[in-house]
């Protein structure tokens, strides 16, 4: 038997390389990464091709251990080189994402150490920072001393976890669900749908609140549906407002909407994905009024924090009620539970062992301190308001609601052909030219064509160049 154990262990020993192959492999991923960021000003934010990447499949899992510089190489043609680039600087479609050089650095110690930041006694450090975190951004937003949160892996699960906390704070069971009742907009984002089909709550009333002139929710419909369907012997009991909805970055009133939930005891969540880290700024803090009366609130560092994705966050008023969804105690885990001076990410969430997420977040905020941060998200707000001015100055073009945040929505309205189909072909024509990506929506009808500056690396220079392509496809089109 020892015989096979040391024959095994030679084997296993490969999973363990030295420090001569692990300075190889990160001198090669280095090299990798050098040539991805110093190539970003030359490569386009959106490659289509023939085989989208299928060559990758050529890579599939095998008992045979190969190179890493023809893996890297790979990587590089299959992967980054193909759909959007949500690195690029041109990329202004959905809502960008970041990817801060720190945070892989963060990401590339947690995964190194492999710190169990899931139990307080298991890596008192790792929780600690990652509560940190969680408080930094519940003073960001207001929130008193006794409020907590979780890091997640985006907005969607952090809008679940909302849902599911309410859900049990109000008791619901399965007898009351059809008659549960969930306020929102058309506007929101859809993600609060899959979370309430995943909570359990298909059956529940939804009601669509109607939208203003400026696609924000209206109070006064709000407070009369809740009071008409106490009448109608329902259960209201969730009002989803958005800060900053992805179409068009709006936000909703929120202090007259807190000031409702208060009053008819419904819980109030913010849906602040998009928008909730523009708090950075202070020439929005008025935007942000009655932010702190919100029972919960969902931020997305991926979003507008400027990380990797898989970073979200969602934030609750408080702790008790998190406990209550989320507490389950397993035996094996009875030397653990109420004897730690720091709350455990696995004790509020429905994550165990989970991602050592902190890392990635804390290392980039430490590195580059706050003051980039609210440069670049007050720039941003700058640069849309600038492309929005603008494009106004082209002949024929109509704008969307002033922007709130930084997405903007525009469309061409030509005069004797189709809008909606002249606008599908620009959008068409300036993803094929593939510099820069945009996206588009559709608000009660009518085509849009959208603009989201979120990437850390968009600056003006982009925006000249977006409006170079506009015009240039408007005229060759007319
Ligand atoms: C992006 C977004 C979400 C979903 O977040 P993910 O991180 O993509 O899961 C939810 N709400 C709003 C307003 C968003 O913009």
């Amino acid at each position: 038997m020892i015989s096979k154990i040391r024959e095994l262990e030679k084997l296993s020993r490969l999973l363990d390389p030295k420090a001569n192959q692990r300075s190889k492999w990160n001198s090669e991923v280095l090299d990798y990464a050098n040539t991805f960021i110093n190539n970003l000003d030359t490569s386009k934010a959106f490659n289509q091709s023939e085989e989208n990447g299928k060559h990758i499949f050529h890579l599939d899992i095998e008992e045979q251990a190969v190179e890493l510089v023809p893996l890297l190489a790979s990587t590089t043609k299959n992967i980054d080189g193909v759909g959007i680039n949500p690195a690029s600087g041109g990329h202004m479609g959905y809502i960008p994402g970041g990817g801060l050089y720190p945070s892989a650095l963060g990401d590339y110690m947690a995964a190194v150490s492999n710190r169990y930041a899931g139990v307080f006694y298991a890596a008192p450090g790792a929780v600690r920072l990652e509560n940190m975190l969680i408080k930094w951004m519940c003073r960001l937003m207001g929130y008193p001393e006794q409020a907590i949160g979780n890091l997640t892996s985006g907005g969607s699960i952090a809008n679940l976890m909302a849902l599911v906390t309410a859900r049990e704070v109000h008791k619901l069971k399965a007898r009351d669900f059809e008659r549960a009742v969930i306020y929102l907009t058309e506007q929101a984002h859809h993600s609060i749908l899959k979370a309430i089909r995943i909570s359990g709550l298909p059956e529940a009333q939804l009601r669509y609140i109607p939208l203003d002139e400026n696609l924000k929710m209206s109070p006064s419909h709000l407070e009369k549906t809740i009071i008409d369907d106490k009448k109608k012997g329902l259960i209201p009991f969730y009002i989803n407002a958005s800060l900053g909805t992805t179409n068009t970055g709006t936000i909703d009133p929120i202090k007259p909407i807190a000031a409702i939930a208060k009053k008819h005891k419904l819980w109030f969540h913010v849906d602040a994905a998009y928008g909730g880290f523009f708090k950075l700024v202070h020439q929005l803090d008025s935007k942000f009024i009655g932010i702190e009366e919100a029972d919960s609130i969902t931020l997305d560092p991926h979003k507008t924090l400027f990380l990797p994705y898989g970073t979200g966050a969602i934030l609750i008023k408080n702790k008790a009620h998190l406990l209550q969804a989320y507490h389950c105690l397993a035996d094996y885990m009875q030397d653990v539970i109420g004897k730690e001076d720091e709350i455990s990410p696995a004790d509020i969430s429905a994550e165990q062992t989970k991602h050592f997420r902190g890392m990635r977040v804390w290392l980039p905020l430490k590195l580059f301190g706050l003051k980039p941060f609210r440069a670049a998200l007050e720039e941003k707000l700058y640069l849309t308001r600038y492309f929005y001015k603008e494009i106004q100055n082209i002949a024929g073009f109509e704008v969307g609601p002033e922007p709130e945040l930084s997405v903007a929505i525009f469309r061409y309205v030509p005069k004797d052909k189709n809008a909606d189909a002249f606008n599908r072909k620009l959008l068409k024509a300036i993803q094929n030219d593939g510099r820069i990506f945009l996206s588009s929506t559709n608000i009660h009808g009518v085509f849009w064509i959208r603009v989201a500056v979120v990437q850390f690396r968009t600056h003006l220079e982009h925006i000249e160049l977006l409006l170079e392509i506009i015009k240039k496809h408007v005229k060759s089109n007319t």
